[in-house]
Order: structure tokens, then C-alpha cells, then sequence
């Protein structure tokens, strides 16, 4: 193994696929031509772009038509709630969950600051919805509800298949950020009536700078990016050939590859659980057991701040996160953790471990073998210890 990194943050970002950088390649070198040119060098290149809207379109069991390309996760989710209240002339109502990326939840705060009216459904300290409650919603035809189909710092799954159908049975419109979902859950746009949907390359092996928004056919919102005709007029922007080659490619392999992958991933992350659970004092797990995603477990190390424990990982060459990576670099608590009650000195120790096809048992060996002393070590000098 050498002194090879142990990457274990696999929701903040995942390696470009070999095979994924394969099918790039050619775009930087022989084949950089405009698909939208008249001639047949840049034409040509269209059909790779078609190529990759069946790919993901099939990963997603949707029509090519639903498929729009964009630059990330953060873009589909931006466009998903301003264009949607862009389309309302003001008439629009949001609800989100208080555990959403900053994606989604920077983006509902700047149209609530302009007036768009919002509600936060809360979770319990499981990081779970409650779904009686959220029957009692008040939604409309005006409503956009936008959960997240998996939750990025616990890896809580929500049951968006039930609250998508509680949406629209009260005539209201459902968007999902599944940018941690995709390729670690199956996503059925046939079985789960979502109106739009959000992934982003980076965290399935596709290169960072690549997303995807699904917009079911029927569902009418205007662009968010203008300019060009691109994407069916939908996405200004010449088309990033390379990049979304990639990200057909890498929807494809996670198509084939998620179930044999995620037997080996569970069973990694499942024996880490168990180990740091039964050799570190004070540890929990935080978020619902079952209800959660193969690859993610997030754990508290009671008296202990997350950034020191990450610092001693990263002095031990293993690379973790104390949340998800845009709070990482502040002091505060995630937002989700305190969403979810944990009292001030576990919610400071969150500690986030999140798995790829990639890692291997000696990855797990390793974290066992410090995390301990690790724990030892900064709770010696807690300021909370007496
Ligand atoms: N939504 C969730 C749940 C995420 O975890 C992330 C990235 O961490 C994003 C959105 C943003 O995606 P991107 O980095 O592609 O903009």
C-alpha cells in the first residue's frame, strides 16, 4: 500500500473512473470540435452528446427528453427552484427539509428573501421525516417541495417515493437533490413521481464540473441559463463534449456496477462501524441505522472537536471529513447535526467516513488501527474532560 492515501471522503468527491477517463480523453485532443458547428468536425460530435443523454436517461429509467446537462449539482438544484419560481410570476411557495445541502438551502433563503414564501420540515434525532407530519403540509399548484433524496453528512435516505406521492396528490411539484443518492441507490423516475431531479458527476466517478437536472416531460419551467439553443433551449452554454461523455459513461457503469459494488462498500463501512463503535470511548453513530446509504457512516467521538480528530488523520494519511466539505472549513456545527438535537459536545465530533468501490479492507485496517489512539489522545486534552 505505501504511503497511498486511505480516502475515505468519497461524498465530498470521488476519482474519475479509468474507464471514464478513457472516453474523455479524445475531446481534449482529436475531437475538439463545436457540436453545434456546421461542419462536419464539430457536428459530428453531437452524437456523443446524444450517447451520454441515453446513458443517463437509461440510469435513471427517463426519456433522453428529460435530461438536461449542466456544469454541477449546484446548478440543477438552482435551477430547479428559480426557474420554477421564476415560472409563477411570483406566486410560487417552497418547502425544503432543514438538513439540505447548501445547495438548496442558500438557494430557498435568497428567494424567501424575496418574498417567495417558506417551510422547513424538520427531522427527528435520527435525521428522519416524519411523514404524518409532513401530510399536514400546506400544499398547493403553486408548491415546490424540494427534499433531498439522501442526506450527504449522515447518509440518511428519505422516503421520497412517499413524499413525491403526497406532493402530487395535493397538485403540487416535487424536486429531489440526488447528487448523494446517485449511484449508491436505484433511481426509478418511472417508479418515484419527482418532477425534477439533481445529480452531479463528481460523486460517481465522473470529473467535477458536470451535473444533470431530469425535468419531466410536461413540467414547464423556463431556462435558467440563457443564451444559445443548447439543451433544447433550456441550457445556454456550448456543450462540455468531454465531460458529459463522461458522465454517460460513468451513469452506465454505476448502472452495472451498483449492486455487485455496494455489497462490498456496506461490508467495509458495517466493520469499520462495528470497531470504532467497540474501541473508542464514547463514540455514536449519528443518523438512522438502516435507513441510509451503503457507503456513509458518520460518528461522534463525545469532548472531542472534529477538525482535531481530522488533522490526526490527516497526519496518518487518511482522509476523512467532520461534515460535508463546505462547512468544513468553518468551526460551527454542521447544520444538520444540530437539526437532528445532538447535544454541543457530540455535534462538535461529527466525523464523516464515506466509502467507494475503490477502498479496501486494509483502508478499514488502517482507521481501526488510530482512530483510537486518536480519540485517546485529544480527549486527554479536552477542555470538557475533567
Ligand atoms: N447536493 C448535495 C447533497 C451534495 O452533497 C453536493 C456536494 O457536496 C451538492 C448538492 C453540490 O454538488 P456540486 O458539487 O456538483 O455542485
Amino acid at each position: 500500500m505505501g504511503n497511498r492515501t486511505v480516502y475515505l471522503d468519497n461524498n465530498a468527491t470521488t476519482a474519475v473512473a479509468p474507464e471514464v477517463l478513457d472516453v474523455m480523453m479524445p475531446f481534449f485532443k482529436e475531437k475538439y470540435g463545436n457540436p453545434s458547428s456546421m461542419h462536419s468536425f464539430g457536428g459530428k460530435n453531437h452524437k456523443y452528446v446524444d450517447r451520454a443523454r441515453e446513458q443517463v436517461a437509461q440510469f435513471l429509467n427517463a426519456k433522453p427528453s428529460e435530461i438536461f446537462f449542466t456544469s454541477c449539482g449546484t446548478e440543477s438544484d438552482n435551477m430547479a427552484i428559480r426557474s420554477f419560481c421564476d415560472r409563477n410570476g411570483g406566486r410560487t411557495r417552497l418547502v425544503t427539509s432543514v438538513v439540505e445541502h447548501p445547495a438548496i438551502l442558500s438557494t430557498v433563503e435568497y428567494m424567501h428573501r424575496k418574498s417567495v414564501p417558506l417551510f422547513n420540515v424538520e427531522v427527528d434525532n435520527k435525521g428522519l421525516i416524519d411523514l404524518d407530519k409532513f401530510r399536514d403540509v400546506n400544499i398547493d399548484k403553486h408548491t415546490l417541495v424540494s427534499i433531498m433524496w439522501a442526506n450527504n453528512e449522515t447518509g440518511v435516505i428519505f422516503p421520497i417515493k412517499e413524499l413525491a406521492e403526497i406532493v402530487k396528490s395535493k397538485g403540487g411539484f416535487m424536486h429531489s437533490d440526488a447528487v448523494q443518492a446517485a449511484g449508491k441507490v436505484k433511481l426509478d423516475m418511472q417508479d418515484v413521481p419527482v418532477d425534477m431531479l439533481s445529480i452531479s458527476g463528481h460523486k460517481l466517478h465522473a470529473p467535477k464540473g458536470v451535473g444533470v437536472i431530469f425535468i419531466r416531460e410536461g413540467t414547464k419551467i423556463p431556462p435558467f441559463m440563457i443564451g444559445g439553443h443548447q439543451e433544447d433551449g433550456m441550457r445556454a452554454g456550448t456543450e462540455n463534449v468531454a465531460f458529459i461523455a463522461a458522465m454517460g459513461k460513468a451513469c452506465e457503469l454505476a448502472s452495472e456496477r451498483m449492486d455487485e459494488e455496494n455489497k462490498k462498500i456496506q461490508a467495509m463501512r458495517d466493520r469499520l462501524e462495528k470497531e470504532l463503535l467497540e474501541k473508542c470511548e464514547g463514540a455514536v453513530l449519528n443518523g438512522d441505522k438502516d435507513q441510509r446509504l451503503p457507503n456513509t457512516l458518520n460518528i461522534s467521538f463525545e469532548y472531542i472537536e472534529g477538525e482535531a480528530i481530522l488533522l490526526l488523520l490527516d497526519e496518518n494519511g487518511i482522509a476523512a471529513s467532520s461534515g460535508s466539505a463546505c462547512t468544513s472549513g468553518s468551526l460551527e456545527p454542521s447544520h444538520v447535526m444540530r437539526a437532528m438535537g445532538l447535544p454541543y459536545t457530540l455535534a462538535h465530533s461529527s466525523t464523516r467516513f464515506s466509502f467507494s468501490a475503490y477502498n479496501t479492507e486494509e483502508d478499514v485496517d488502517k482507521v481501526i488501527e488510530v482512530m483510537p489512539g486518536i480519540v485517546e489522545k485529544l480527549r486527554a486534552i479536552s477542555p470538557f474532560v475533567k
